[in-house]
């Protein structure tokens, strides 16, 4: 039987690839909204958009997203549109009968010094990086409504943390974007001017998880699919309905900028802004969970990077 799936935030990053992995699958249903469409913070709105599509699942994947500088800047930005983002989709959802959703947050909710690599076990188990709080307790609070909403109502909501993301479709603000599409722009544009440098911020030691954002429509697609039972037993009651994604191998922030160089082909210097913030230190996710449940990411740095920087090309170069 079709299963009509609503996806939230359709043309970010995440929700593009969620897009490129379920739309050549003729079980899936896709129901889309541009934000022009439909305001997501709009409890009204959103709760009659649902009312009336009646979806049997949704991937959240709406948020408002930045990198450490946007995060440092909007706290207030970051901290109440998350909120009211979820507010509306969780609440409308379950108005309308949404048995299954994915909820898709980030690996800054973990607190900033675990142990690494980290399992779903240690969150809330210490305190946050302050670079990103508010967007971290946003996205906590997401994972509270899966868990609330699985004990209340017997919905399967489950939360699932991608690590660091980077793609087609990337979002490559210099200032406010996350640190890869930061760079391939960097780069890039420094070649064709044929700067003597490009900076890095930082200290360029702090390590750092990256995954190609197909890879995690590639794993969203996986959990969807799983038979009844068994995203069942991901969402029971008595447990946080919570599971990492990424790829189980880091970089430094140095080793990653040598490599977006050699991918732009940039012949000139690297030089590190100490000025800049570094935020968490590391932040590995232990992804044996997912591991042991069938899925693995497919592809490497190197082949993600040249991909991504073809897009880029394609659409800004
Ligand atoms: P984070 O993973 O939440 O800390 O977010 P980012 O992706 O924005 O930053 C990751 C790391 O990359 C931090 O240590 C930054 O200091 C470093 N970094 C180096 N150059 C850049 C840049 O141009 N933009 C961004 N956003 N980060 C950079």
């Amino acid at each position: 039987m079709t299963q009509k799936i609503f996806v939230a935030g359709h043309r970010g990053l995440v929700g593009t690839a969620v897009m490129g992995a379920l739309k050549t699958d003729a079980r899936y249903d896709v129901v889309t909204r541009s934000h022009a469409e439909l305001d997501l913070e709009d409890f009204r709105a959103t709760r009659q958009f649902f009312l009336n599509e009646r979806p049997d699942m949704v991937v959240m994947s709406a948020a408002k997203v930045g990198g450490i500088l946007a995060n440092n800047t909007l706290p207030v930005d970051f901290l109440h549109q998350n909120l009211r983002i979820q507010l509306s989709v969780f609440d409308a959802a379950h108005e309308a009968g949404v048995r299954r959703m994915i909820f898709l947050g980030s690996s800054c909710i973990y607190p900033r010094d675990c142990p690494q690599p980290i399992k779903e076990d240690y969150l809330l188990t210490g305190p946050l990086e302050a670079t990103n709080r508010p967007y971290a307790l946003a996205k906590i609070s997401g994972v509270e409504s899966c868990w609330s909403f699985n004990r209340q109502y017997g919905t399967q909501y489950l939360a699932v943390m991608p690590t660091n993301m980077y793609g087609p479709g990337d979002n490559y603000h210099p200032e406010h974007s996350h640190v890869l599409p930061a760079l391939i722009r960097r780069f890039h544009e420094a070649k064709v001017n044929s700067d003597p440098s490009v900076v890095v911020w930082g200290s360029g030691k702090p390590k750092r998880e990256f995954m190609y954002s197909q890879d995690l429509g590639d794993a969203v697609r996986f959990l969807l699919d799983l038979p009844d039972e068994r995203f069942a037993e991901l969402t029971r009651p008595d447990i946080t309905p919570l599971i990492n994604v990424g790829v189980g191998t880091d970089v430094t922030i140095r080793e990653v900028a040598e490599l977006v160089k050699a991918t732009v082909g940039y012949q000139g210097e690297l030089k590190l802004d100490a000025s800049k913030p570094d935020g968490t230190p590391r932040k590995l996710l232990d992804v044996s969970r997912l591991v042991a449940m069938g899925w693995k990411a497919q592809t490497s740095l190197d082949a993600g990077l040249r991909h991504a920087y073809e897009d880029f090309v394609a659409r800004h170069g």
